[in-house]
C-alpha cells in the first residue's frame, strides 16, 4: 500500500512550492495534476479546439500522452514527447484551463489517469479535487486556502519577475474567475473535503506551512 498526502488549494495558494518542498523532505514523488490539466488546455489551444468542441476534444484525449518527469532537479512536463513546461504556464492558458477542466469528459480521462499514479508510488498530489475524489481514502488530506488578495499579489509578482507585463487588477479578476468557474462546476467542483485539514496561509511564510504540514505527515508516516 502506497501513503498518499493530497494537498488541495487555490492558484496562488503557495501549493506548488509547498507540495515540492514536502516531497523532497519525505521522499514522496510530487504529482502536479494542475499541470495535467495545462496539457490538455495547450493541447486544445494549439490545435485550434475551443472548449465547446466535445467530440474533438475526446478523439485528442484518446492519443494525449502526459508525463511528469524529474530532470535533475527540476520537475519537467512532456506533452506527447515535447517539454511543455514553461509553454503551459502562460497567460493563455491560464484564461482557459479551467473551462477545459469543468468538461466530464477531461475529468474521466485525468482522474483514473492520477489514481494510477498513486498506485504504485508513495506520492503527494496537489490539485482541486484530490482529497474528494481522486483520492479520498488518502493519508493526509490539506485544504490550504489563502485569500484572494493574497493570491493575486503573489501571482503578479510571480508574473513580474518572469516579465509577463500585467497589472495586479488583471491578475485579481483572471484569479476570482478562475476561482468562481472551479467553485461552481458540476463535477468535482474545488471544495474542501469534509475530513481535510483547513490551513489558511495568508498570513504565513512558506517555511512556516511547510513545518506545520510536516508536522502533521510526520504524525502520520509513523
Ligand atoms: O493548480 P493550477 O492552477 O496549475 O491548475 C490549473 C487548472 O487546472 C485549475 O485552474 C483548474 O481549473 C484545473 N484543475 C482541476 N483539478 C485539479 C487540478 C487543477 O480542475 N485537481
Amino acid at each position: 500500500m502506497s501513503f498518499i498526502v493530497a494537498i488541495d488549494g487555490p492558484a496562488g495558494s503557495g501549493k506548488g512550492t509547498i507540495t515540492k518542498l514536502l516531497g523532497e523532505k519525505f521522499n514522496l514523488i510530487n504529482i502536479d495534476t494542475g499541470a495535467m490539466y495545462r496539457c490538455v488546455a495547450l493541447a486544445c489551444l494549439e490545435n485550434n479546439i475551443s472548449y465547446t468542441q466535445l467530440d474533438k476534444i475526446e478523439q485528442l484525449l484518446e492519443n494525449i500522452d502526459i508525463k511528469l518527469e524529474k530532470n535533475q532537479d527540476k520537475q519537467i512536463i512532456l506533452l506527447n514527447g515535447e517539454d511543455v513546461s514553461a509553454k503551459i504556464r502562460t497567460t493563455e492558458v491560464d484564461e482557459v484551463v479551467a473551462k477545459f477542466s469543468a468538461l466530464k469528459i477531461v475529468r474521466n480521462k485525468m482522474t483514473p489517469l492520477q489514481r494510477k499514479m498513486g498506485e504504485e508510488n508513495n506520492i503527494i498530489m496537489e490539485g482541486r479535487d484530490i482529497g474528494t475524489v481522486v483520492f479520498p481514502n488518502a493519508d493526509v488530506k490539506i485544504f490550504l486556502d489563502c485569500s484572494l488578495e493574497e493570491r493575486a499579489k503573489r501571482r503578479y509578482k510571480q508574473n513580474i519577475e518572469k516579465g509577463i507585463s500585467c497589472s495586479y487588477d488583471e491578475v485579481l479578476e483572471s484569479i476570482k474567475e478562475r476561482h468562481l468557474l472551479e467553485t461552481k462546476r458540476e463535477i468535482a467542483p474545488f471544495i474542501k473535503a469534509e475530513d481535510a485539514i483547513y490551513i489558511d496561509s495568508t498570513n504565513m511564510t512558506i517555511n512556516e506551512v511547510v513545518n506545520k504540514l510536516s508536522d502533521i505527515i510526520k504524525e502520520k508516516i509513523h
